[in-house]
C-alpha cells in the first residue's frame, strides 16, 4: 500500500512509519517541523518538512497517490501544554477537516484518526478509584476544553464523512502513549517522560529531591508506544467503524509511577509536591472490553518493562545534555 503518515516526524508519527516500512509499505512522513527536529527520519520513507497540514493545498500534496492516510498530526503536548494553549489544540480541527476533505476528492481508501481520552467527560473522572471509560461514556459530551472538544469533533467528522460520503474512516482513542524517540523536555512533555528525565537527572547529579505536580495520589494508564502502533494497524485493517480505546489497563497513581521509575533506576528520591501545577482530571482508566471482543487483542506490554525501555533512551539524553554542560 502507499501510505501517508502525517505528523510522521512525531513520536507516535516516527514509530509508525517504522513499522509500515518493516511490513513492506511505501510510505510518505509529512511534518510541519524542520526536518532536523523530527524524532525519526526513516531513509526509506519520502520525508517532507514544512507542511502545514492545516492548509489545504499542502494536504492535497500530501494525500497524492496513496491509499491509506494515518493523521496523527496535531498541536499537543502534556497537561502543562493543553491546559495553556487551548486555541491552538483546537485549531488542528484545520488539519483533520482539510485532510478529510482532499483524501475524498483523492479516492483514498481508508482514513485513520488519533483522538484522544481527553474526550471522555470530566464526571467521570473524578475519583483516583477510577472506573474505567467505556466508548460510550464520551456523550453526554464534556470532554477536556480546548484539546479533547477538538478530538471530540474531528471524530465525529470522520464518522459523518463515512456516512455520508463512504470514506472508510477509522478512529482510536488513545489512552497516554509514552516511550523511547520522543518529547522528554521543553514543556510538551507527557508525565512517564517527565519522571523519568527527573530521576536521570537525580541519578546522574546526585540531587534527588524532584517535583512532582500535584499530590501524586491521580491515577492513569500508560501505554508502551509498541501497544500504540500495533493497535492502530490494527485497526486501520479492521471493520470497526466506532470510535476505539486503544490504551493499558495498567492503573497505577502518579506516586507509584515515580516508586518505579526510582526503583528501575536504583535510586530513593524525596518529593517535592507542587499543588498548583496543572494535573488533569483525578483518575482515568481504559476499559477494554470493546477492544478485547472486537479484535481479541489489547495492550498488554508490562509498564515497568516499557518504563525501563523509556528510562535507557531518556537518561542517555540527559546525559548527553548535561556533559554539554
Ligand atoms: P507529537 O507532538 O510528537 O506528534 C505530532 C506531530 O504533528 C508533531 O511532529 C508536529 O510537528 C506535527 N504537527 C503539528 N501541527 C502540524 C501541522 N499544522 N501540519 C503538519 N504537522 C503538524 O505527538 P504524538 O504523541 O506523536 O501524538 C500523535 C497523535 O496522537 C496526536 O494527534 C495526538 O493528539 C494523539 N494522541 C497522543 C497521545 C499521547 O499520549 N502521545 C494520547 C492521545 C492522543
Amino acid at each position: 500500500m502507499r501510505v501517508l503518515v502525517a505528523g510522521g516526524g512525531g513520536f507516535i508519527g516516527g514509530h509508525l512509519v517504522r513499522r509500515l516500512l518493516d511490513e513492506g509499505h511505501s510510505v510518505r512522513a509529512v511534518d510541519l517541523k524542520p526536518m532536523d527536529e523530527w524524532w525519526q527520519v526513516h531513509p526509506g520513507a519520502e520525508s517532507l518538512d514544512r507542511f502545514d497540514l492545516r492548509r489545504l493545498g499542502p494536504c492535497e500534496a500530501a494525500v497524492d497517490g496513496v491509499d491509506h492516510v494515518y493523521n496523527l498530526a496535531a498541536d499537543m503536548g502534556g497537561m502543562g501544554f493543553i491546559e495553556n494553549n487551548k486555541a491552538a489544540c483546537m485549531l488542528s480541527v484545520m488539519i483533520n477537516t482539510h485532510l478529510l476533505e482532499t483524501s475524498l476528492a483523492a479516492n483514498v481508501q481508508r482514513f485513520f484518526y488519533a483522538s484522544s481520552a481527553c474526550v471522555y467527560a470530566a464526571e467521570h473522572q473524578t475519583d483516583p478509584n477510577v472506573t474505567a471509560l467505556r466508548e460510550q461514556d464520551a456523550y453526554p459530551a464534556q470532554p477536556e476544553d480546548g484539546y479533547g472538544w477538538e478530538k471530540l469533533f474531528s471524530e465525529r467528522m470522520c464518522r459523518h464523512f463515512r456516512e455520508d460520503f463512504g470514506l472508510e474512516t477509522r478512529v482510536a482513542r488513545y489512552h497516554n502513549v509514552y516511550g523511547p524517540i520522543g518529547t522528554w523536555k521543553g514543556g510538551r512533555e507527557k508525565a512517564p517522560a517527565a519522571i523519568c528525565r527527573k530521576i536521570a537527572t537525580a541519578e546522574l547529579t546526585g540531587d534527588t529531591v524532584i517535583d512532582v505536580w500535584g499530590d501524586g495520589h491521580q491515577t492513569r494508564s500508560f501505554m508502551f508506544v509498541d501497544d500504540c502502533v500495533e493497535g492502530t494497524r490494527r485497526l486501520l485493517d479492521s471493520d470497526i467503524i466506532e470510535p476505539l480505546n486503544i490504551g493499558s489497563s495498567e492503573l497505577v497513581s502518579i506516586n507509584q509511577l515515580v516508586d518505579l521509575v526510582a526503583d528501575i533506576a536504583g535510586i530513593s528520591v524525596t518529593r517535592r509536591h507542587d499543588l498548583s501545577a496543572p494535573q488533569g482530571v483525578r483518575g482515568r482508566n481504559s476499559d477494554n472490553t470493546l477492544i478485547l471482543e472486537k479484535m481479541g487483542w489489547e495492550p498488554s506490554i508490562k509498564l515497568r518493562d516499557g518504563l525501563t525501555r523509556t528510562y535507557d533512551w531518556v537518561r542517555a539524553q540527559v546525559r548527553a545534555e548535561l556533559a554539554r554542560g
